[in-house]
């Protein structure tokens, strides 16, 4: 019974349950606090090794691992992108730090990710084979990158992706910002297709760095030009740089706490998915909600879970404020966002609905059974 005195049950918030304290005084007591420190190093090496080996290169937050990708796989002035539209704003603003504009696409509704059928019949139809890969015809801009987005931890349908990467000759670069942890078809992150994919540790996601993000890969030689260019493309040891870099390297505290974090990654991920089994069996059978999508080839990070909510949309959130249980809608598509909404693009149908019936419920890795049963139990009350 609700009691009226409970507290209150947040979204999604971080768990810093290990080593991070002490991490975090060793970085003080050695004065290693910036971007040169062991901890950065080692948390490179765990997050390759979670991601299924390669290379990784940590980044101040994902935002600035998407734009360093992104240029460093040659997307510049006047390029087109290929993204979905519903993404997080950071997908499209490190396209456009790029110079590069934004080429908006539908998702498919049994992943929420990039529609691979879509990318493939628009890439036929409104682009040529040019020098350098496939050019929009109409615009005359060359496609220089398709950036799947690896919705809520759920790998996009990559084999699909690669094969149209190669098809029309435009490298595949991933956001996979909150899919630390997830496969597909049993492959990890850096064998998934993708010439670089780009991770996130933001407050928020699965694991944190408080802010921070990752470029993982298998091409040591891609890897290694993303790590100069994001310590400012220095030369040597006097002030010498051979390029245009980055001062985009996260720090040696921040990566302190991302290594405790690691040490209890499968600690973290596996609560994720226990949320998310615990929501999708309780609520599969009520009407007018259903639940997130889980296409046969992805093992789903589940950074958030929730609901996808047909009719009684104000009851269900009025209830659940009640309760003192938040919650959250998701992402509004970015061709309704100011920056893009004259960005080119496909048609949006599966976008425009889904949006609109997003709830994210509760997510926390540390959260408590009994607090996850209050929060089904406030749902059930509105559409049992
Ligand atoms: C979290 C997230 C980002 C942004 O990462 P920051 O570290 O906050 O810059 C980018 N893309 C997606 C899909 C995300 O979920």
């Amino acid at each position: 019974m609700d009691t009226g005195f409970h507290r209150t049950i947040s979204l999604v918030e971080p768990r810093l349950a290990g080593n991070e304290a002490r991490y975090l005084q060793e970085c003080v007591e050695t004065n290693f606090v910036s971007s040169v420190g062991p901890f950065v190093a080692r948390f490179e090496a765990a997050i390759a090794e979670c991601a299924g080996g390669g290379e990784c290169v940590s980044t101040s937050s994902g935002t600035t691992g998407l734009h360093l990708a992104l240029t460093a796989i040659g997307v510049g002035r006047d390029d087109l992108v290929i993204v979905p539209t519903y993404t997080f704003i950071a997908s499209c603003n490190a396209i456009s730090h790029c110079g590069a504009t934004p080429w908006l696409f539908d998702i498919s509704p049994e992943s929420w990710t990039l529609d691979a059928g879509l990318v493939r019949a628009t890439l036929a139809a409104e682009t040529e084979r040019g020098p350098h890969g496939a050019v929009h015809k109409a615009s005359g801009r060359r496609v220089a990158a398709i950036l799947p987005v690896y919705t809520l931890g759920c790998p996009a349908h990559m084999d699909e992706l690669e094969e149209i990467a190669r098809e029309f000759d435009v490298p595949l670069v991933a956001d996979a910002a909150a899919a630390l942890g997830a496969t597909y078809k049993r492959r990890p992150l850096t064998r998934m297709g993708a010439k670089l994919s780009v991770l996130s540790f933001n407050g928020n996601k699965t694991v944190t760095t408080g802010g921070g993000g990752a470029i993982i890969g298998s091409d040591a030689r891609l890897l290694g030009r993303v790590r100069h260019l994001a310590a400012t493309a220095r030369a040597g040891r006097e002030y010498d740089h051979d390029d245009v870099g980055f001062n985009y390297r996260l720090s040696n505290l921040s990566a302190a706490v991302g290594l405790a974090q690691m040490e209890r990654f499968a600690e973290l991920a596996t609560a994720k998915q226990r949320i998310r089994r615990t929501y999708d069996h309780a609520f599969c059978d009520l009407s007018d909600v259903s639940c997130f999508p889980a296409p046969a080839w992805a093992q789903h990070a589940c950074w958030l879970s929730g609901i996808l909510v047909r009719a009684r949309m104000d009851r269900l959130m009025s209830e659940l404020e009640r309760a003192k249980i938040e919650t959250r809608p998701f992402w509004k598509p970015m061709h309704l966002q100011a920056p893009y909404r004259g960005a080119p693009r496909t048609e949006t149908k599966v976008a425009d609905s889904v949006w609109q019936q997003v709830v994210i419920l509760p997510s926390s890795s540390g959260l408590h059974e009994d607090d996850q049963a209050r929060v089904i139990a406030a749902v059930q009350r509105v559409f049992a």
